[in-house]
């Protein structure tokens, strides 16, 4: 008899997206001639960009010709992706990492997740609420979450992030030894300041733990003084590892190619107190785990560092940034109190009338219409506010907000 990982048993019957998708398909058998406006997909809408298109087609004939046939490649990443990334993600920020430091991967998500099993499950862990809910779940995989009531782990520290601290969070008032961050953030879309940022790592250097950073929304950046990187701040090298993804820069949600930054200062220690770099037992990981991202999916990615690349995917996040402008002003013209969405895809809005999450959603999709996300499926401080994403066409925006100007 096979016995099953009890900490399975632990997580919450549904992802938060499912739950969604159950009450939409309900709405939609009640009312089967009304159309929906989705302000509620975490995911891209707009097509890949043509330079992407044509390095990806040359990559696919490459792969149909004898010579140019490439099989199984390293594990890691081909150099030639590697090299660009630390040519055009990090060296015009000053960042300086080496190729061996970059790894490759089949999207952002895998490697969040991953990461958890080259840490012993009793580390303490701290997550900002609301959060995007992989790194609690992928916790509790593995028996770091303790056990979920109420809406809360009993071994995660929640960092509140809300309206009332300007989303910014509190250092933990006691020692953690894992804390994962993602800024420009998903749910709230709000962001860090280099300043901000800095306190965190200051107190993983004076703490000895590691921050886990998410990255995943850099590209949506438009204030100088936010960090694309926690490399740009000192120290940070030592304390960080960071999480990159082509999906929400380059619309690669569906192609699927991300890396991963594992600087060689980064170490965890035995209990004996030795310190082994973390770089080293993620490459053993991954060349036992891990094939490699497919080389069409890193002849896309390489392509976007082009100069015809850029401009494109460029046009393709001000188009959404444009729609977040206009969700912003039409939502905070009607008396809505809304947060975020100046340097990511997501808009914050507190239900009126402290109304929760779950209400709110389903009075908005009763009466407008139209599908946000709920802000209580990110975290016991998400309760009292929806999540809306800027990631639709502007025609579909504009008749979403038509929707709710006539409902509210
Ligand atoms: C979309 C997203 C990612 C990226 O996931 P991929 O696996 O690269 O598609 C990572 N983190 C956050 C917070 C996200 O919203």
């Amino acid at each position: 008899m096979a016995l099953i990982n009890e900490h399975f048993l632990k997580l919450p019957d549904n992802y938060l997206f499912a739950d969604v998708a159950k009450k939409i398909n309900a709405f939609r058998v009640q009312h089967p001639k009304a159309a929906v406006y989705s302000l509620g997909i975490g995911d891209v809408t707009q097509p890949l960009c043509p330079a992407v298109i044509e390095a990806m087609h040359k990559a696919v004939d490459e792969m149909g010709k004898e010579q140019s046939f490439r099989g199984y490649g390293p594990e890691q990443g081909y150099e030639f992706l590697r090299e660009a990334i630390l040519k055009n993600d990090f060296l015009p920020r000053g960042v300086h990492l080496d190729a061996s430091e970059v790894f490759v991967n089949d999207g952002a998500k895998s490697d969040i997740g991953n990461f958890q099993e080259l840490v012993r499950w009793d580390n303490t862990i701290a997550v900002t609420d609301p959060v995007y809910p992989v790194y609690v779940d992928s916790s509790a995989m593995i028996g770091r979450a303790g056990t979920f009531a109420d809406g809360r782990w009993s071994n995660v520290i929640y960092l509140p992030c809300t309206a009332e601290n300007n989303f910014v969070p509190q250092l933990p008032n006691q020692r953690v030894d894992i804390i994962y961050l993602c800024f420009p953030n998903n749910p709230t879309g709000t962001a860090l300041t280099k300043k901000e940022l800095r306190r965190w790592v200051n107190y993983a250097i004076k703490n000895d733990a590691i921050i886990f950073f998410d990255a995943a929304y850099e590209a949506y950046i438009r204030r100088d003084d936010i960090p694309h990187s926690i490399y740009e701040i000192k120290g940070a090298r030592r304390v960080a590892v960071e999480f990159h993804s082509y999906s929400k820069t380059a619309g690669f949600t569906g192609i699927r190619c991300g890396y991963t930054i594992v600087p060689h200062e980064v170490t965890v220690a035995t209990f004996s107190g030795e310190r082994i770099p973390l770089n080293q037992l993620w490459n053993r990981r991954q060349t036992t785990k891990f094939n490699g991202a497919s080389y069409i999916s890193q002849r896309a990615a390489e392509a976007i560092y082009t100069p015809e690349g850029r401009e494109q995917v460029r046009q393709t996040i001000d188009y959404y940034m444009q729609n977040a402008d206009y969700m912003k002003d039409k939502l905070i013209a009607k008396g809505f109190e809304v947060y975020g969405g100046d340097n990511a895809p997501y808009l914050w809005m507190r239900t009126p009338g402290k109304m929760t999450s779950w209400r709110f959603f389903e009075q908005m999709l009763y009466n407008a219409h139209v599908v946000c996300t709920p802000g209580a499926g990110f975290g016991p401080s998400g309760e009292g506010y929806v999540r809306l994403t800027a990631f639709n066409t502007r025609k579909k925006i504009e008749q979403a907000l038509e929707q709710i100007a006539k409902t509210y």
